[in-house]
């Protein structure tokens, strides 16, 4: 277990019990790594960071595809190790899990070469120079994941920054770090070179020794988090992408289609028990369809079946983080408290021995309720009645985080035109969540929810330091701003710069 050496082999100064939050049976220990430990990792990282970029992009493929080969044929040991530790149902870890990030290393074997390849310029005064930009890896990229998508947001993170030459080292949460041990020691077991991709198990201090050591920062979480983890990288003039909180707004316009809207709020309401950072946080309903929307919600909602993953098919699994059910807990009573109506769930489950709060919907709420301001992260749907587009799309932005947004109309240019002004990283428009598995464009926040994308060009582009090559084609014995200085030269500067002045140019140019 080579991934696992890497952490087994350092000193053990504290260490993580993993249970599963769905029935509370113990899974694992790991190590929480100190800094020595951390420090050994990235400085085997550093030395097969070069073996690993010389290998070229067609060779990195290879590799990478025969790490998802791995993955696909190891599934089902993936989904006992995921699933254990998150209390997600199963089919939960194909869908939203596997696929994605099957899928992406795909797409990121195939796309990398021609998104990091010399991007030649043209001059447009030196017209002797050939120039170009060339993206080099930034040499170990340290990947600080959460515990919602504990495979996907580690080693599917680290999948790009690998295929542009970098050699990686995962922080797992310490709510799951069995995931990206699996994943990295599968990926080894694949072919992947010793080294090049590593995990270091551990709480947020294992994650600050990270920032320290590595080249580049990619950090998945919470905004409090991310603010620290910003702040450090500030100090230390490190480059650091932040994928952070949401609270992300759906947008029922009164021509939707209602059976599909419905359909959609309840699973973006609810999928992986509300703990997506895109999930649908808060709903706005056009007057007209108000009531008839919150009815078929309900109803919709009261079907769906909950329970831990042992229980054979269900939609909603248990919650994974001890302190996330008390949020929940918090955001629906502060809610009532104020006002609001349940209309279904409302409270944990007691009859179950997990971390499981019934799928709830909530009407008559307003945005002095935590659960319109703050993010929730849980299996909380809050529905509010707008009188108009105008309201709703105030109303959306009236928020601090600007993640993902949905708007739902017959009319697509409508769509369009509301999606422009809603302040998010992306928009669906008749859909929620998909956009994160369209892997051509940028995924990242506005506001508070982050700064830095995944996905696109820039996706890759952000593990690499650019650099602008210019080379002089000609070889002259001299340019005419080298010394010495001569009056004439000088003479010849001025009616340059005149030039810019003397509306000739403009007249000529129009520029
Ligand atoms: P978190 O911020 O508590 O922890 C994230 C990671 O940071 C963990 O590995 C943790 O150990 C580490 N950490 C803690 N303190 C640290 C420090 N001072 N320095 C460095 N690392 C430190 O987040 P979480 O509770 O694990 O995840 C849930 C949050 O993640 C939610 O807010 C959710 O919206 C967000 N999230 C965002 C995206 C996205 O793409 N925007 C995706 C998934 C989750």
């Amino acid at each position: 277990m080579a991934q696992g050496a890497t952490v087994s082999e350092t000193p053990v100064r504290r260490t993580i019990q993993v249970t599963s939050p769905a029935t509370g049976a113990r899974l694992g220990e790991y190590p929480a790594c100190d800094r020595e430990a951390v420090a050994g990792a990235v400085a085997r990282a550093r030395e097969a960071q070069r073996t690993w970029a010389a290998l070229g992009f067609a060779a990195r493929a290879r590799i990478l595809r025969n790490v998802r080969d791995r993955f696909v044929d190891e599934k089902d040991r993936i989904c006992d190790v995921v699933s254990g530790e998150t209390g997600k149902p199963r089919h939960d870890v194909i869908t939203n899990e596997l696929l994605f990030l099957c899928d992406a290393i795909g797409f990121w074997a195939k796309r990398a070469e021609k998104y990091l390849a010399d991007e030649p310029a043209r001059p447009h005064l030196l017209k002797n120079k050939r120039v170009y930009v060339s993206y080099l890896p930034h040499g170990v990229v340290g990947i600080i994941g959460p515990w919602n998508f504990p495979f996907n947001l580690t080693i599917g993170e680290a999948i790009p920054a690998l295929m542009a030459g970098n050699a990686v080292v995962i922080k797992p949460s310490e709510v799951t770090p069995g995931s990206a041990v699996l994943g990295a020691e599968l990926a080894r077991a694949a072919g992947l070179p010793e080294n090049v991709l590593q995990v270091v198990t551990g709480y947020g201090e294992t994650g600050q020794h990270l920032i320290e050591l590595a080249d580049m920062i990619c950090f998945t979480g919470s905004v409090a988090t991310g603010r620290k983890v910003a702040e450090r990288c500030g100090q230390l003039l490190k480059p650091v992408t932040l994928e952070l909180g949401g609270k992300d707004p759906m947008i029922v316009l009164r021509d939707a289609d209602l059976e599909r809207a419905s359909s959609a709020c309840v699973y973006g309401g609810l999928a992986n028990a509300g703990q997506v950072c895109i999930s649908v946080e808060r709903v706005y309903v056009e007057a007209p369809i108000y009531d008839a929307f919150v009815e078929k919600v309900v109803e919709k909602v009261k079907q769906v079946r909950q329970g831990p993953p042992e229980a054979g098919v269900v939609e909603v699994g248990s919650m994974t983080f001890p302190p996330q059910i008390d949020k929940v807990e918090r955001h629906v009573q502060d809610a009532v408290a104020r006002g609001a109506k349940v209309l279904a769930g409302g409270k944990r489950r007691t009859d179950l021995p997990g971390l499981f709060f019934e799928p709830t919907v909530l009407v008559d709420v307003d945005h002095q309720m935590d659960v319109m301001r703050d993010e929730t992260f849980g299996p909380v749907i809050p529905i509010m009645r707008v009188g108009d587009e105008e309201e709703a799309i105030r109303l959306a932005n009236d928020s601090r985080y600007g993640l993902d947004a949905s708007v739902w109309t017959r009319d697509l240019a409508r769509g369009a035109r509301v999606a422009r002004r809603v302040q998010s990283g992306a928009v669906c428009v008749n859909d929620v969540m998909v956009n994160y598995a369209v892997t051509e464009v940028p995924m990242g926040g506005w506001k508070e929810s982050g700064i830095g994308y995944r996905h696109g060009k820039g996706g890759i582009r952000k593990f690499c330091a650019q650099q602008s090559v210019v080379i002089d084609r000609f070889g002259m014995k001299s340019e005419i701003n080298w010394w010495p200085m001569t009056a004439g030269k000088v003479k010849l500067f001025r009616r340059a710069l005149d030039f810019f002045g003397s509306g000739w140019r403009r007249k000529l140019f129009g520029a």
